[in-house]
């Protein structure tokens, strides 16, 4: 007998561990680990995944799989072990992690089924509610509860007196792929004339579609859709036709190609600088001698990283291997997927979440079949379906996005070093401004470091100017842009040159205060200021999406002195037009690039010299390479330095780096002016200079005394419930097992309320553990996480656990 040992899609506690079910013989020639399955599972049908395939089990009376969805493995046999680390590095139910891996349209969609279990009994109390459910037997429970509201208390009571029941059932994957249909002709030139030549009269609309065949030589197949637009016929010409034998219609299952579109232009690689070559070899040899090395390539904005990240995959495409290149999301740029479209065409395939989900299908589905041996994408790209792994790479490797903040909450870089381990390959991590960790980690000698310290052929980094904006409101300058700024941006507009306006938004909302009183406008739900949106003259939060009307007086003190603080991009574009009128201004936030396409089709203006100015938010930071930008201006440079976060500073100095990195990238060089109200802050000065180790230097020392990564790991607590008795209760008894569990080594901060206290009526604690090395941790946090189970519904418990949080909030 074959058993196969499988992890069922029923996210609860204790089913996180593998359940085992009979392999019927009719399944038994081709079915294998990582194949998507249905399962009896309760009274229920469930997807799940096998792990394994046994002769033996202990259980008796094993139950036997009902389907076999997928006809090869989705999940690799790689993909399998590295779920299950995942699930234990993390401390999440297996489930969850191999659903990570998978695109959206193969996690499990369920419909909810009536089934009829005693028809007579139902005949005799219920007598309307059979007749519909005989009426339509595949009738699904909301549906019925939509299209017959009157029956929802028969329907209830039926099912409480078990005269029916609600069965899952997973609705199948059919319409994923994208089919395109065509038409052609098995008939010769002079049978199609001989036809044409037999047609009634009046069907003119026949002989046409005919005479476009006979006028095409040869005779290809033709897409309908395109024939019916270039003939102006309809669908029932063709169908008449092909009835009478005439031309016959084929289908054919296509990729979706978000690109097809899109003319890239073709690139060959560029001859390598001193420096790159350099920088290139060992990666080169890690290739060859097929051993697993993790490289830190620390090369300033502009150096050449990416040419180097281009020249390496030439070496694994030729070889016959595949590699997985990692970008941030916003950095997702159409120009960052042109530059590998561009040099390697048809074999990329690119990950990021602006595809609908039937295109990130198709793209995933050119990896899993072997189509494409390139993937360019977003974190979740690293859980990549490729065999024969020859190279990773992270771009922008201390990019906060690379690590997920649900479950599994996991680090794409340490994925990234698991998979290099498995395929024996090497990873490589590149960034202008290194996460302090990697940084650390390559000075002990953990990593290799690569250093690239100038920008190719001795372009020069812009100079940047710190401009005090404590001192422009004392010299009587109310206005957002100070006197330098202002004068640079007119200079630029008179040379015809382009500038770059940022504005930092997080952390920097629009709120509303009482100036008599000083009351600033907050979510009733949660513990944060509201945001005010002019547009449509509301409040909103970010946290709940709880939304009011703008007050017109204080809640407070009855005043109707209110007014709104903070700058949003909207208002730096309504002064621009006041203060530069001529100027022609983009602005890129998340406003103006909601629709589909939006966002490229505002670079491509901005491109090609359609405005003067690009004003922007976070969005903009990255990736653009604009040779005509000399100027970036940022506006509030201070903006994310006070948020509660250990990382305030290596954030900013990041984000100031970036942003400077955008001007001078071409001849003409550039320049940074950057406007702040702590500019004796660190983080601000040595980002001035670009001075990456200043900064890393003097924050380490912080990080030192602050037992902070990368001296020691973080883990971090949280729990909410609507009690605020009950959260304070819990979360003392958990402090109480931590301190037991570990060393003394370990310190166990809190429980404290966290930085928003409260969220959705929920109030929030949190425990923090700062460690060296606690062998016992994962197994004590697992304990815990068993303990207090967390349910669904909203007034229960819930604790989440972050290893090596980047939100603090
Ligand atoms: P980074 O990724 O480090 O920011 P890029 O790879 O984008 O740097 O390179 C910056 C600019 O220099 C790009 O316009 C790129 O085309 C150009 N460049 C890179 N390497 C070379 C080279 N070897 N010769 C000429 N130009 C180069
Ligand atoms: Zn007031
Ligand atoms: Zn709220």
């Amino acid at each position: 007998m074959m058993i196969a040992k499988v992890i069922v899609d029923i996210p609860v506690k204790e089913t996180d561990r593998p359940f085992d079910y009979k392999i019927p013989l009719e399944f038994e020639s081709f079915i294998q680990p990582g194949m998507r399955v249905l399962v009896p599972f309760g009274p229920m049908k469930r997807l799940g995944f096998i792990l394994s395939i046994e002769t033996q089990s202990e259980i008796k009376n094993l139950k036997s799989i009902s389907q076999v969805i997928d006809p090869t493995p989705v999940l690799t046999k790689e993909l399998l072990s590295l779920g299950k680390w995942l699930s234990t590095e993390t401390l999440c139910p297996r489930l969850f992690a191999y659903s990570a891996m998978l695109p959206a349209v193969l996690k499990g969609n369920y419909k909810k089924m009536v089934r009829i279990n005693d028809q007579v009994s139902l005949a005799r109390e219920f007598p309307t509610l059979l007749d519909t459910l005989l009426n339509k037997p595949e009738m699904e429970w909301t549906e019925l509860l939509k299209k017959e509201p009157e029956q929802s208390d028969s329907l209830n009571a039926a099912m409480k007196k078990g005269f029916i029941s609600i069965i899952q059932w997973i609705k199948n994957d059919r319409r994923t792929y994208k089919k395109i249909r065509y038409i052609a002709t098995s008939l010769s030139k002079d049978e199609l004339i001989d036809v044409t030549s037999k047609l009634d009269k009046r069907s003119l609309k026949q002989k046409q579609v005919l005479e476009y065949f006979i006028n095409q030589e040869p005779h290809l197949k033709v897409e309908i859709s395109d024939i019916l637009k270039r003939l102006n016929v309809g669908r029932s010409t063709l169908k008449q036709l092909v009835k009478k034998g005439f031309l016959d219609e084929t289908t054919e299952e296509v990729y979706r190609d978000p690109y097809a579109d899109k003319e890239i232009e073709r690139t060959t690689s560029l001859s390598l600088t001193t420096a790159q070559k350099n920088a290139l070899a060992p990666i080169q040899e890690s290739i060859r001698s097929q051993s697993h090395e993790v490289f830190l390539c620390h090369g300033v904005t502009g150096s050449g990283k990416t040419e180097i990240y281009l020249q390496a995959i030439e070496k694994i495409l030729n070889m016959g291997k595949e590699a997985i290149v990692l970008v941030p999301e916003i950095a997702l740029t159409p120009q960052m997927v042109h530059r590998f479209k561009g040099r390697f065409g048809d074999e990329v395939a690119v990950l990021h979440s602006g595809l609908s989900q039937g295109e990130k299908y198709d793209e995933w589905r050119k990896i899993h079949e072997g189509a494409v041996h390139v993937v360019v994408g977003a974190r979740s790209a690293i859980f990549a379906p490729f065999k024969n792994l020859g190279l990773i790479i992270i771009d922008e490797e201390h990019e906060t996005s690379y690590k997920q903040e649900e479950q599994p909450r996991y680090h794409a870089r340490d994925v990234a070093i698991f998979r290099g381990k498995y395929h024996q390959c090497p990873v490589v991590l590149g960034s202008a401004t290194p996460s302090l960790e990697s940084y650390a980690r390559a000075k002990k000698g953990v990593y290799h470091l690569i250093q690239l310290l100038e920008r190719v052929n001795q372009r020069s980094l812009p100079e940047v100017q710190l401009v005090d904006m404590r001192e422009e409101l004392r010299s009587n300058n109310h206005s957002m842009f100070s006197k330098q700024l202002f004068e640079r941006l007119e200079d630029r507009l008179e040379k015809k040159e382009q500038s770059v306006l940022f504005l930092n938004r997080r952390g920097y909302s629009t709120f509303v205060m009482c100036r008599d009183c000083g009351y600033v406008v907050q979510c009733p739900h949660c513990d944060i200021s509201l945001t005010y949106h002019r547009k449509q003259g509301m409040l909103k939060c970010h946290y709940c999406g709880h939304q009011e009307p703008y007050p017109s007086q204080c809640p407070e003190c009855t005043s109707h002195h209110l007014r709104y603080f903070g700058t949003g991009t909207q208002r730096v574009e309504e002064e621009l037009t006041k203060v530069l009128p001529e100027a022609r201004v983009i602005r890129m936030d998340v406003d103006t690039t909601q629709r589909k396409g939006s966002h490229e089709k505002l670079l491509k203006a901005f491109g090609e010299g359609k405005a003067d100015i690009l004003l922007g938010t976070q969005m903009i930071a990255k990736g653009l390479d604009f040779p005509k930008v000399t100027l970036v201006g940022v506006l509030a440079a201070d903006a994310m330095l006070h948020l509660p976060d250990f990382r305030s500073s290596e954030k900013t100095f990041q984000l100031l780096t970036q942003v400077s990195g955008r001007a001078g990238r071409d001849q003409l060089p550039g320049e940074v002016i950057i406007q702040s109200y702590s500019t004796e802050h660190y983080s601000i000065i040595h980002a001035s200079y670009h001075d990456y180790h200043s900064f890393y230097d003097q924050e380490m020392q912080m990080r030192y005394r602050h037992h902070y990564p990368p001296f020691y790991y973080l883990a971090l607590i949280t729990l909410s419930h609507p009690q605020v008795t009950k959260v304070v209760d819990i979360a003392e008894k958990i402090a109480g097992h931590l301190k037991k569990g570990l060393s003394s080594d370990a310190q166990i901060l809190g429980p404290t309320s966290s930085a928003i206290p409260r969220i959705k009526d929920r109030y929030r604690y949190q425990c923090m553990v700062k460690y060296k090395r606690e062998p016992n941790l994962l197994a004590l946090l697992k304990r815990i996480q068993e303990h207090y189970p967390t349910g669904t519904k909203n007034d229960d418990l819930k604790i989440t656990i972050d290893l090596n949080p980047f939100i603090m909030m």
